[in-house]
């Protein structure tokens, strides 16, 4: 039984606006996340924490510390956040942690996964299975060009090195990763992401992670310029927007700055828009 889901802060991080909103003009988005003289807008790193009896399951794990300084500079990581910090402030060490759900490879999602400990590479999480699958797996492993900037392999690697990887079903059908726990699989954004739908106490959550990534990123036409198959995204988009209405969902966003999570009803014109705004 799922007894909570909390968000954790694992910080923000820093990447150009035009490509965090694609084929949007600068004069509607900056109005949503204002530039600053580089361009660049500054995003969460938000992880979802789901607990059952149990296990406790993180989703996701912001982008760690281990890489270089010239590295960090492109992204300029900040703010208060801090995955093991935030994790012990809900009275969890990185020992309690049993599993954790990497919806894609990206380094802003799985850098936290490895840490480096005594000049070695080592999983974070020490009692944790590492969840991918396996198509998300060798599109990381051997990565095309456009992505290659974003799969670090001493991110992931590692894990498999050290036999702490498990790949889950990745046919496109809906994986029951646990009880009230269901994995969706998506290949707009890049191909095999995993977007997480929890029910806790009567309560529907998602956790599009990059299909959607903020708020800001809720009307469909707004697809990131990283996409792999935006058009893919698009009606990706449109399917986990229905879901969310019929389900009444709260929509938890991992890079959204400001809102940690909303509802979406159904406005005047019939398009599917951001209704009550909570946090975890
Ligand atoms: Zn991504």
């Amino acid at each position: 039984m799922i007894r909570s889901v909390e968000t954790i802060d694992a910080g923000r991080f820093k990447l150009d606006g035009g490509a965090m909103f694609g084929v949007v003009p600068k004069t509607m988005w900056n109005k949503l996340n204002p530039a600053d003289e580089d361009n660049m807008c500054s995003w969460a790193l938000r992880c979802l924490l789901i607990r059952t009896d149990n296990r406790n399951i993180l989703v996701d794990t912001g982008m760690g510390n281990k890489q270089d300084e010239k590295f960090r500079s492109f992204f300029h990581p900040h703010g208060e956040g801090d995955l093991i910090r935030s994790l012990a402030a809900r009275k969890l060490a990185p020992e309690d942690i049993t599993d954790v759900i990497l919806t894609h490879l990206h380094f802003d999602h799985c850098g936290g996964a490895v840490q480096m400990l005594d000049g070695k590479l080592v999983p974070t999480f020490p009692n944790a299975k590492y969840w991918s699958n396996r198509t998300h797996w060798e599109w990381a492993r051997v990565p095309n060009e456009r992505e290659r900037n974003s799969f670090l392999k001493e991110n992931f690697i590692p894990l498999e090195e050290q036999n702490v990887l498990h790949h889950l079903p990745d046919d496109g059908k809906p994986v029951q990763f646990a009880e009230g726990i269901t994995l969706h699989y998506y290949c707009g954004h890049t191909e095999g992401l995993y977007a997480v739908e929890v029910d806790c106490m009567g309560q529907n959550y998602l956790y599009p992670a990059d299909l959607i990534p903020s708020s800001f990123h809720l009307p469909v036409p707004y697809v990131m310029a990283y996409d792999v198959k935006p058009l893919i995204t698009l009606s990706e988009k449109k399917q986990f927007l229905q879901m969310a209405l019929d389900k009444k969902s709260i929509i938890v966003f991992e890079h959204d700055p400001v809102t940690e999570a909303c509802s979406v009803h159904l406005d005047e014109r019939g398009k599917i828009v951001a209704g009550a705004k909570f946090t975890l």
